[in-house]
């Protein structure tokens, strides 16, 4: 069945934002310069191989600011081109739990102080949730809107050891039993393209995700940029990147293969423009979702469709 507030062949979060609020939530990216352990927290390799050294989002944040100047800066800039009403802070870049808890609730306390906040993002990475940090966590989802937006990537270690994300699968199961068990809503960040993954691969993911009925996901189209370790081997000619239509086809398999219920926060990605090497038709962002929408039109096909759960197909 399409989504009655927006035709939408899947389950579309902003319109759940909406009708939770009473109108449109922004989210505005912002960098606590926390850092990432896989970066700089002594581990060989310096990062995934995809690792945007600025850290992901980061275009337009001027992270010398604080946490509260960066989101009315944010603010500022929605008002006026949209006159944006609600908002929720992203901490983005990085990895926003790699801190002591007494620091993280600083910032985050700094982050909901700031006018009109409805609710808070925090991304983070499989092995940086720690007791403490989930229980601190499961403090702030019982007194604001919050959700733990945790990456993946990938279901298959081989693939995660090649992008040299320093967890592997079963940490990520054992992350988000934890933060499940907390309570707290947890959106899970993947990536089609990866190198070395087919189809029936990254289909797998998905069927994952239905397993776990996770309540949110972000799909992301791998991006190739420049200052990359991913970068200098597609200069090398070592790596082949999805073309459009191909990753159309896999969006749409994957959002079949779903649950009905997980909320869909992105589709594809926003590279930053300047650095992008590849795929460069990912630069006309609306023309990819609107042919995603016309290619479940075209199947006549919905979210959640080809859900392997039992009951659910
Ligand atoms: S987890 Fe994120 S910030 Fe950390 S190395 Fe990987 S891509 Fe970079």
């Amino acid at each position: 069945m399409p989504c009655a507030a927006t035709d939408k062949r899947y389950n579309l979060f902003s319109a759940h934002l909406k009708e939770r609020f009473g109108g449109r939530v922004h989210k505005i990216s912002v960098d606590a310069g926390l850092g990432c352990p896989n970066r700089d927290g002594g581990r060989q390799g310096g990062g995934c191989l995809f690792c945007d050294p600025d850290g992901s989002g980061s275009v337009g944040i001027e992270r010398q600011l604080s946490v509260g100047e960066q989101l009315e800066q944010g603010k500022e800039v929605m008002v006026r081109k949209y006159k944006a009403r609600h908002f929720m802070a992203y901490f983005q870049p990085f990895s926003n739990t790699f801190a002591p808890p007494a620091q993280l609730r600083a910032l985050y306390d700094e982050a909901l102080a700031v006018s009109d906040m409805v609710g808070l993002a925090v991304g983070t990475r499989p092995d940086c949730l720690p007791a403490p940090v989930i229980d601190l966590l499961a403090d702030y989802h019982q007194r604001t809107y919050l959700w733990l937006e945790l990456g993946l990537q990938s279901c298959h270690d081989a693939t995660l050891a090649h992008l040299r994300r320093g967890h592997d699968y079963a940490t990520f199961l054992a992350a988000y039993a934890r933060a499940k068990e907390a309570g707290l809503r947890v959106c899970v960040h993947v990536i089609l393209g990866l190198p070395r993954e087919d189809r029936v691969m990254m289909l797998a993911t998905a069927d994952e995700l239905a397993r776990l009925r996770v309540d949110g996901v972000k799909i992301h189209l791998l991006h190739v940029l420049t200052g990359t370790k991913l970068g200098e081997a597609f200069l090398r000619g070592e790596v082949a990147v999805l073309g459009q239509e191909e990753y159309v086809s896999l969006v749409v398999e994957f959002l079949e293969r779903l649950h009905p219920a997980t909320l869909v926060q992105r589709l594809t990605g926003d590279g930053p423009r300047q650095r992008l090497l590849a795929p460069l038709w990912s630069l006309a962002k609306w023309e990819v979702l609107n042919a995603i929408d016309a290619e479940l039109a075209r199947r006549n096909s919905f979210q959640g469709v080809a859900c392997r759960i039992d009951g659910e197909r």
